[in-house]
C-alpha cells in the first residue's frame, strides 16, 4: 500500500504568513486535513506530522518513517496581485520536478489556478528548502497567496477546498503509480518565476 506523508508548513506555536484574518499555518493545516481525507478515500495511507513539531523536528520525524512520497502544504505571501500555485523539489531530482509540475498542471487544467510552475529549491526565497532536501522523494506546494483573498477563494471554492485536496491527491496516487492522465500533456510547468515565496 502507497504511504503518504502530509505535511502542514510551519507549526502550531509558528503562524508562517498573515494576511487580515488569514493565518497560514491554520490554512496549512485545514488543506493538509482535506488532502489526507481524499487520500485515504483512493486506499492510500498516511502519515501527519504532528502540528506542534517545528520544520527540523518535522524533517527529524520523516526520517524515522517509511513512506513513498511526502508533501508539505504552505500558501505563499506577497504583492496584492501575485497569485497562483507552484511546487518545489530538491534541485536535480527528476522524480520530484516531474511530481510538481504535474501538481502545478492539474491544479492548473482542472481548478483554474493560475501555475507558477515547478520550481527547484535553488529558487526559493532561501536558496534551499529543508523539507524537500534533507529526506527523499519530498516535495511542499505553496497552495496560493494569502495576501490575494481571490486566490485563497479559488482553492476553498465554496467545498472547502475538497475539488483542490482531491487533486492533489489524485495527482500524487498516479505519480506512484506511473499512471498518465490526459490533464498531464495540458500543464504549463516548468517556467521558472522567482516570485516571492511565505
Ligand atoms: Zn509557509
Amino acid at each position: 500500500m502507497m504511504i503518504v506523508v502530509v505535511s502542514a508548513g510551519h507549526s502550531s506555536k509558528e503562524e508562517g504568513a498573515i494576511s487580515g484574518e488569514l493565518h497560514e499555518n491554520l490554512l496549512n493545516m485545514h488543506l493538509r486535513d482535506q488532502v489526507v481525507k481524499q487520500l485515504n478515500a483512493l486506499g492510500v495511507a498516511t502519515i501527519i506530522p504532528p502540528d506542534t513539531l517545528s520544520l527540523r523536528e518535522t524533517i527529524a520525524f520523516i526520517k524515522r518513517h517509511t513512506y513513498d512520497t511526502a508533501i508539505e502544504i504552505h500558501y505563499n505571501a506577497g504583492q496584492v496581485s501575485a497569485h497562483g500555485v507552484e511546487a518545489f523539489h530538491k534541485e536535480g531530482d527528476p522524480w520530484g520536478k516531474r511530481l510538481c509540475e504535474n501538481l502545478c498542471g492539474n491544479l492548473s487544467s482542472l481548478l483554474g489556478q493560475r501555475s507558477r510552475g515547478a520550481k527547484s529549491e535553488i529558487h526559493s526565497a532561501h536558496r534551499r528548502l529543508g523539507f524537500v532536501h534533507e529526506n527523499p522523494h519530498c516535495v511542499l506546494i505553496e497552495a496560493a497567496f494569502v495576501t490575494n483573498p481571490e486566490d485563497v477563494g479559488l482553492v476553498l471554492r465554496d467545498d472547502d477546498g475538497k475539488l483542490w485536496a482531491t487533486i492533489v491527491a489524485q495527482t500524487i496516487a498516479d505519480h506512484h503509480s506511473g499512471t498518465k492522465v490526459a490533464s498531464y500533456q495540458a500543464n504549463k510547468c516548468g517556467r521558472v518565476d522567482p516570485g516571492s515565496e511565505g
